[in-house]
């Protein structure tokens, strides 16, 4: 999601007059878009300010905005503790940022004071990024469809970063799927922090499952569509006859379990227990044989003991994940987990973490290696950066392949005989 509300701010400023640079050296306007998920994010960002002082020092005129989550949490604190920093810009104000930097340089003029800007009021308005065209790719494309989240997973800060749920409506999306359709994508990503609940509070009677249909309809040239993230709590029935009907829908389904203790989950509100997890899993696969299931998961959330830990090796062992991204547990300030003690020790922490991510890895690799010899389509995205004759592109299940072609191959979509396995990546030859 941040990845396209940089793409949109790019866009905004691009239509104002603006140009890229290649650096941030010599550049007039520096704009760092942040994410607030987990505290290792948040340092990185206040490791780089220092660097950013030495280029204000060099260039006055430089213009420096703190844009995203992060802008939201700490507000205007932000100028107290570097005052270098011009711009402060939570997630619900990015499209005020031409006019906000317009502002500065204005206030700048013949005048020793600073002139910094702080926009973070648009909190829980509607999603205001609607009409940007710009697009860093040519063949696959992000596209927001809601924005806020209404659960309140007790670890979770992204409620109080990017507010309440809001869904876009229909004809805006459709408008720019449109759009992306006549300009050749064939690759579309849905973004919300829960695409299942998309509808809720709209004036029109729709669903998620309406949505994909309306898409299916409205823009049958683009090959591929797919969505993060999904709540199991809302990924329903209709969700999964969809993903099985809809030929553009693309079998891979990301569904965030967390953990595999019922107890761990009650007590990070996540409104669902392992066993409901694996009856939706079981469903999906019912609809979707042949597709891919990706997860999220904590481990040494406040009070997981070892059998606690073990429920999620186990579920991990039922799930057969294709991939997880295995987090472990960060206190977030303002989240109700905060009144929770941070009780496992770092290198606790960090153990179960191997121990999860090697268990994943094996469980991947065994499901990587069953597609040796099978052939699948594969969107083909670059050359690959050591071998200028071979390239990366993603299976309709988002798994990584490499192939080789005398030929360019990128943007195209071809099929591909799976003949190896290399770490998280396919290796295949491409079906002549
Ligand atoms: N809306 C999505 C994504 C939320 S953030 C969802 O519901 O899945 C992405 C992931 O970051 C989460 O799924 C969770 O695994 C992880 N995460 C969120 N807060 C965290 C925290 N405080 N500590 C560690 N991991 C966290
Ligand atoms: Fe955070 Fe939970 Fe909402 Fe996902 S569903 S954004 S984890 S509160």
């Amino acid at each position: 999601m941040n990845e396209r509300d940089s793409e949109a701010v790019s866009g905004l400023l691009l239509e104002k007059g603006y140009t890229q640079t290649p650096s941030m050296d010599g550049a007039d306007v520096i704009l760092v878009n942040t994410c607030s998920v987990r505290d290792h994010a948040e340092q990185k960002v206040f490791g780089r300010l220092g660097h950013f002082k030495k280029l204000k020092e060099e260039n006055p005129r430089l213009v420096i905005g703190i844009i995203g989550c992060m802008a939201q949490e700490h507000g205007g604190n932000f100028f107290k503790r570097n005052p270098e920093i011009d711009l402060v810009c939570g997630p619900g104000n990015l499209n005020q940022i031409p006019d906000l930097i317009d502002e500065i340089k204005t206030a700048r003029v013949g005048t020793k004071a600073r002139a910094s800007r702080l926009a973070v009021d648009k909190l829980n308005d509607e999603y205001g990024l609607d009409n940007v065209r710009y697009r860093s790719d040519k063949t696959k494309a992000l596209v927001t469809i809601m924005t806020g989240c209404d659960h309140r997973c007790t670890y979770c800060i992204v409620p109080y970063t990017r507010g309440d749920e809001r869904s876009r409506r229909p004809e805006s999306i459709l408008r720019e799927i449109k759009d992306l359709d006549a300009r050749g994508f064939k690759d579309v990503m849905l973004l919300g922090q829960n695409v299942n609940s998309y509808g809720k509070g709209l004036e029109e009677k729709i669903d998620f499952a309406g949505l994909l249909e309306k898409i299916q309809e409205a823009a049958p040239g683009i090959p591929r569509l797919r969505f993060i993230t999904s709540h199991p709590k809302d990924a329903h029935t209709r969700l999964f006859q969809a993903m099985r009907d809809l030929p553009m829908v693309c079998e891979h389904l990301h569904l965030p379990v967390q953990s595999g203790s019922d107890l761990v989950l009650r007590r990070m509100k996540r409104e669902h227990t392992a066993d409901w997890y694996l009856k939706q899993v079981e469903e999906y696969r019912r609809a979707a044989p042949e597709g891919t299931l990706t997860t999220d998961l904590i481990v040494g959330f406040p009070g997981e003991t070892d059998k606690d830990f073990l429920g999620t090796m186990s579920l991990v062992e039922k799930a057969q994940f294709d991939s997880a991204f295995i987090f472990q547990y960060s206190p977030r300030p303002g989240t109700p987990a905060m009144k929770l003690r941070d009780d496992i020790p770092r290198e606790e922490k960090a153990r179960r973490h191997q121990a999860l991510l090697s268990l994943q890895r094996s469980v991947g690799l065994k499901k990587n290696q069953s597609m040796i010899g099978k052939t699948v389509e594969v969107l083909f995205e670059s050359r690959t950066r050591k071998d200028g004759a071979r390239f990366v592109g993603r299976t309709r299940g988002y798994k990584r392949v490499v192939g080789g072609a005398g030929r360019d191959v990128t943007g195209k979509l071809l099929s591909v005989r799976i003949t190896g396995v290399a770490d998280e990546t396919l290796l295949g030859e491409i079906v002549p």
